[in-house]
């Protein structure tokens, strides 16, 4: 049973490698920013609370984001393994998903920390484009729809997130460089981390992480 924590910058890939594994592993993709993305577009009472800290790239509250996990954490779908991408994001989300976890007498049992050099992911994050419908991530150089705007899987029209912008970019990775990144030595002490190169195709990032599951 795989029970996943796919860690690293904005721009890592995570988002990408995330879908791939779900498919593979047939595991839930667990992610607090699409969940939080789905209240803000159905404007849901907690979406209208979520949209001034998503849309300026700030944390949202961790009382917030514990609650939404647990109720995910609780769904039947999860009873065979998961994958978290995106949670935990601060030390101490970490520790309350290790209780979490704890309770339900499960551990997570591969950290997969994606590297790669800042200067990158700048680049990365700029050209990045969000099916509205289905959620799946394109690049505009990297890894481009068929037909330009357009999600291959479901005709989707593909958006620019409103936190891609330079400024919110370098906001979001200052907060993950300071809050999100010590949670990689946390699970480093449990012996459960691998490190993978991120820098490389998308293809040979996923053969990576497969080689190490
Ligand atoms: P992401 O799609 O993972 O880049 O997340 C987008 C935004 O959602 C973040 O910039 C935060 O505003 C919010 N968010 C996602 N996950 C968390 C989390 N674990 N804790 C706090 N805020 C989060």
């Amino acid at each position: 049973m795989q029970k996943i924590l796919l860690i690293g910058p904005q721009g890592s890939g995570k988002g990408t490698q995330a879908e791939q594994l779900a498919k593979t592993y047939s595991i839930p993709h667990i992610s607090t920013g699409d969940i939080f993305r789905q209240h803000m577009s159905e404007k849901t009472e907690l979406g209208k609370l979520l949209e001034s800290f998503v849309n300026e790239g700030k944390l949202v509250p961790n009382d917030v984001t514990l609650e939404i996990i647990k109720e995910r954490l609780a769904q039947d779908d999860c009873a065979n393994g998961f994958l978290f991408d995106g949670y935990p994001r601060n030390i101490e989300q970490a520790e309350s998903i290790d209780v979490l976890l704890e309770n339900l007498e499960m551990t997570f049992n591969h950290v997969i920390s994606l590297e790669i050099p800042r200067e990158l992911v700048i680049e990365r994050l700029e050209g990045r484009r969000t099916c509205a419908s289905c959620g799946k991530i394109y690049h505009i150089r990297f890894n481009p729809p068929i037909i330009d705007g357009i999600c291959d899987d479901d005709g989707g029209k593909l958006y620019q997130r409103e936190d891609d912008t330079i400024e919110k970019i370098a906001s979001r990775l200052e907060t993950y460089y300071t809050q999100t990144e010590p949670i990689i030595d946390h699970y480093r002490e449990k012996g459960i981390v691998s490190e993978i190169d991120a820098t490389l195709d998308i293809s040979e990032v996923f053969a990576k992480i497969q080689e190490v599951l």
